[in-house]
């Protein structure tokens, strides 16, 4: 009858809401724990590069007698210092990433411009490394976002490909788009990744060889930056790996769509 059917729809409701508390109290909790995670790496992070900049102040103080070793602690000091504005600024991007879902006021951006941008802010570095960069051919295409940020993704890209690839190799950088979207990979052939790390790479503090990065003066936080200002873009990121082959990191962007019948035709004629 209708209030024995009453009482198992409230029944019902009621156990569905304990389970979506439940569910809800599982998701809190995980967030905590996520949230508990980032702060315990960031002090770790944080406590090494701290430690050295005081104990090579305090041995420049001793060694005030000595130039040579005023000149090597003075170095290390600069390295240590600058380690640790690096840790801080990514910290800091990451958190305001992570803060937002989608961009706040996208705008129409050139992917041929942001490629151009990243690959120069690389060329010294790769050269330095006797690293070769080949852009591939323009692709006129445009996406809406932010140019920094997609500058920012790409260019920690290509500045991993450089700094995990060996002397004499190239690191290609291509754009492809289809069906609406927007592909920009970059490849290297380099170390490439083992493939039990290969899930973990896009986690925050995450490094493959900690000695290995570390001198490289990596951070373990640019990957995690690329992934999120990529998602904030509406897009994703994709790696494909063969240890001592290479690898190929893969964005990709929803293409932005022209809403005037013909200005796409008129801008390109032009
Ligand atoms: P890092 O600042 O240490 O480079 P990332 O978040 O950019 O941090 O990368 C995480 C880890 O993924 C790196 O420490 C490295 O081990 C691995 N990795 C990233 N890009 C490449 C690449 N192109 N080739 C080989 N390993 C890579």
């Amino acid at each position: 009858d209708a209030s024995m059917y009453l009482r198992v729809r409230l029944a019902r409701l009621g156990t569905r809401f304990v389970l979506l508390l439940a569910e809800d109290r599982t998701e809190t909790h995980r967030l905590d724990e996520v949230r508990r995670d980032f702060v315990a790496n960031i002090s770790h992070e944080l406590k090494t590069p701290i430690a050295s900049v005081s104990l090579l102040a305090e041995a420049l103080d001793q060694a005030a007698d000595e130039p040579e070793q005023v000149r090597r602690f003075a170095n290390r000091l600069t390295t240590e210092s600058g380690r640790l504005a690096r840790i801080t600024q990514e910290i800091i991007e990451l958190s305001r990433l992570q803060a937002q879902d989608a961009l706040a006021t996208p705008r129409l951006v050139s992917v041929d411009a942001v490629v151009a941008a990243a690959v120069d802010q690389n060329r010294v570095v790769a050269e330095s490394h006797d690293v070769t960069i080949v852009v591939g051919r323009r692709s006129r295409v445009e996406v809406y976002g932010d140019e920094t940020l997609l500058v920012v993704a790409v260019h920690n890209l290509i500045a991993n490909a450089v700094h995990y690839s060996s002397a004499g190799s190239h690191v290609g950088v291509g754009v492809k788009h289809f069906d609406g979207i927007v592909e920009i990979a970059v490849t290297d052939q380099g170390l490439g990744i083992p493939e039990e790390d290969i899930d973990r790479v896009f986690e925050r503090f995450f490094r493959v060889d900690q000695a290995r990065s570390r001198h490289t003066g990596g951070t373990g936080l640019g990957l995690s930056i690329v992934k999120h200002a990529v998602q904030n873009h509406g897009g994703d990121i994709r790696v494909w790996s063969q240890p001592g082959h290479g690898s190929t990191f893969t964005i990709r962007l929803p293409e932005a769509v022209q809403n005037v019948a013909g200005t796409h035709n008129a801008v390109e004629a032009n």
